[in-house]
């Protein structure tokens, strides 16, 4: 196997264990930093979009920078389009990447979603190179259906164009969530608007009016930061909020006898105000508010 396909798949290996810790939206720090390999350290981002680590000869990672729309990342048949750097093809990353397209080397691609936080996805495919609109069309691949094995060139499965497209739009799915799941919980700045606890990973973007619901919407003015037990209490009408933003108890709840997390985590709760963002436009939609506490009020 050659150097160049090592370090990829260690790239691969190291950001499997960062997704499985953190999931699969990675601080732009830790990237940065990377990881080790043979004593050499190998960044996967810098400030520029193409990203070749010195030890290898040709890009390793693609980064779209946060807020930018995401609409504008995918092409109507579903895949990524990914912009050249600057508008010169001949542009030394561009010249890289597009050395990647003909090897047919796997990449890591990086969402910005909000700033300094990234989706990471991989392994990404060019599926082609478009030089009249200065992009690459990029693929998402299932790592299962990637031969790494077998000589130096990776190929990819003999696999027909939809499949592909697919994989790719449920990346598209995913940066929804994750925008929506980032821009909730930087709002809260990582805290439970109930509770006040601050361990992302014990935290949930909920929404107000359920996602499936057609008046949903994925903003955050429908959205609020739980801890687990509180977004799985609220959806459940154990508790509600009003549209003034007052913590209600459900009235049998109150009632009950038992240990600290009921008594601390939700009776306790009873009247309390919510915790709210900083910037007005953030705060809960009083409306979808009284949407959902309607229904908390029948439930009682
Ligand atoms: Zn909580």
């Amino acid at each position: 196997m050659t150097l160049d396909l090592e370090v990829r798949l260690a790239a691969f290996n190291w950001l499997k264990e960062q997704v499985d810790l953190h999931g699969d939206v990675l601080p732009r720090t830790l990237l940065q930093k990377g990881f080790d390999f043979g004593g050499a350290r190998v960044p996967l981002v810098a400030p520029q979009g193409i990203f070749k680590p010195r030890i290898m000869d040709l890009p390793l990672s693609i980064t779209t920078t946060p807020n930018s729309p995401y609409e504008d990342s995918f092409s109507r048949d579903g895949f990524l389009q990914y912009k050249y750097r600057g508008i010169d093809p001949a542009h030394r990353d561009n010249v890289g990447l597009r050395e990647v397209f003909r090897q047919s080397r796997p990449l890591i691609y990086f969402h910005g979603i909000v700033p300094g936080r990234y989706l990471v996805v991989w392994p990404v495919f060019i599926l082609e190179d478009n030089p009249e609109g200065l992009t690459f069309t990029i693929a998402v691949e299932d790592l299962a259906s990637v031969n790494l094995g077998g000589g130096d060139e990776v190929r990819i499965a003999e696999q027909e164009i939809g499949r592909r497209a697919y994989i790719t739009s449920l990346t598209k799915v995913r940066l929804h969530q994750r925008t929506f799941r980032e821009k909730v919980l930087a709002a809260y700045h990582s805290q439970c608007a109930l509770c006040r606890l601050r361990h992302r990973e014990l935290l949930d973007a909920a929404h107000i009016i359920p996602d499936f619901e057609p008046e949903s919407r994925p903003t955050v003015d429908n959205g609020l930061s739980l801890c687990k037990l509180h977004h799985a209490a609220f959806d459940s009408f154990i508790i509600g909020i009003s549209p003034d933003y007052e913590i209600k108890i459900r009235e049998d709840v109150l009632e009950e006898i038992d240990g600290p997390i009921l008594q601390h985590g939700i009776q306790g709760l009873n009247g309390v105000k919510i915790l709210l963002p900083d910037r007005r436009i953030d705060w809960p939609d009083r409306d979808a508010l009284d949407w959902k506490f309607k229904q908390f009020i029948l439930s009682s």
